[in-house]
């Protein structure tokens, strides 16, 4: 059946003003994230007639999910979210492509991430929302993030250049819990990570911390949300091992269907805003909360940070200088990155090698000019850094 059969089903919609079925049939959205407000946008954008949906989650169904995740009933328990979801949308809008990945969005193949239009982030956790926000930046597209806890739900919306992104306020907006944990910088021992499992109430052999040690794993923080390849590297029981601590720590924070779906209409809708480019709204600024207690609806200022690390317009045009003095060593330079861009695990990388705290910048005949990358958690892309021989910054 040719898309053109279905428009009769859309007859309401198209009477909105300003509406463009056509722009909507052509569009590709992406949705990360198929949890309670994942379901809800995905939702949305089908029964409306979005072209083409690219869903990616990395989990499965479970019981505890079905009091709000509404595309999944009994039957799906155990399946792939974004393939359960995927066959629950197509039954709900053929005329919908659907596509579904089970993988971390990590992981993904970069050409998915170049023909999306929209990203939608609905995740539940900080990482990866930053790592998402970063890439869509970096792509030069729109980001509409969703998320929720309890009674209260917020949604912002990215347009690279124009509006603040995730990172713009990073400090003051992602909980302090998660920037220290971040923070827990690497001069740790496997001994450390033994420890830090144990408080939480997990045995692990010293032997299991050293080969995740080695594998750069080295924090409680690392282990929730290490990329899926990287266990893929492990040997068979340490991976088991890790699983089963992953499950463990597992976030399980307070949720509700009816919260998801208020904060999931109103995400959809900014999608679509976006799609028509301006003939049904501008897509809206700030920060949006919804407090469900009081049923408050508050809009926050942001303004977008011209010295942003992620979306500051001297890091997208004409990148990051530094003044180093080349007797200092890695950890110092490390040190140095981490305070002035707010970049709590760097790893550097220069020519081929990716460079250990000892050495210095001497030794590695690092010359003036010379450019090294930043590999961080909180970038799609290494961000490169010209290196200002001599001078004290
Ligand atoms: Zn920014």
């Amino acid at each position: 059946m040719g898309r053109g059969d279905g428009l009769e089903r859309y007859e309401r919609q198209m009477r909105v003003e300003g509406w463009r079925q056509d722009l909507v049939m052509e569009s590709s959205v992406m949705i990360v994230g198929v949890g309670a407000i994942g379901c809800e946008v995905a939702k949305n954008l089908a029964l409306m007639g979005v072209g083409r949906l690219i869903l990616v989650d990395n989990d499965v169904v479970e019981l505890s999910n079905l009091s709000r995740q509404m595309l999944f009933t009994d039957k799906d328990i155990g399946r792939p979210k974004a393939e359960a979801a995927a066959i629950r949308l197509r039954e709900m809008n053929s005329h919908v492509e659907v596509e579904a990945h089970y993988r971390d969005v990590r992981e993904l193949d970069p050409t998915l991430f170049e023909e999306t239009q929209v990203f939608c982030s609905c995740l539940d956790n900080w990482p990866v929302r930053r790592w998402l926000n970063s890439m869509a930046v970096e792509m030069d597209k729109p980001l509409v993030d969703a998320a929720m806890e309890g009674l209260v739900a917020n949604l912002q919306v990215v347009i690279p250049g124009r509006t603040a992104c995730l990172e713009c306020h990073g400090e003051e907006l992602v909980p302090r819990e998660v920037q220290l944990a971040e923070c827990t910088l690497r001069r740790r021992k496997p001994a450390d990570l033994v420890e830090d499992l144990k408080a939480q109430g997990i045995e692990v052999p010293l032997s299991v911390a050293e080969t995740l040690f080695n594998a750069g794993v080295k924090t409680i923080f690392d282990l929730k949300y290490s990329q899926a390849d990287l266990l893929e590297k492990l040997e068979r029981d340490v991976r088991e091992a890790v699983r089963e601590i992953q499950e463990r720590l597992k976030p399980r924070m307070p949720a509700l269907q009816s919260i998801a779906s208020t904060i999931g209409g109103i995400a959809a809708t900014e999608v679509l805003k976006i799609i028509h480019g301006g003939s049904i709204g501008k897509p809206m600024r700030g920060l949006l909360v919804y407090d469900g207690s009081s049923g408050r609806f508050t809009r926050v200022r942001l303004d977008r940070m011209p010295d942003c690390f992620v979306c500051g317009d001297h890091v997208r045009e004409e990148g990051v200088s530094m003044s180093i003095d080349p007797g200092e060593d890695v950890a110092s330079l490390k040190k140095k990155i981490a305070e002035t861009l707010g970049l709590p695990d760097p790893e550097i990388l220069y020519k081929k090698w990716r460079l250990r705290d000892e050495q210095t910048l001497r030794e590695l005949g690092v010359q003036d000019g010379d450019i090294i990358y930043v590999e961080t958690s909180r970038r799609y892309t290494p961000l490169p850094i010209r290196l200002i021989l001599g001078g004290k910054s």
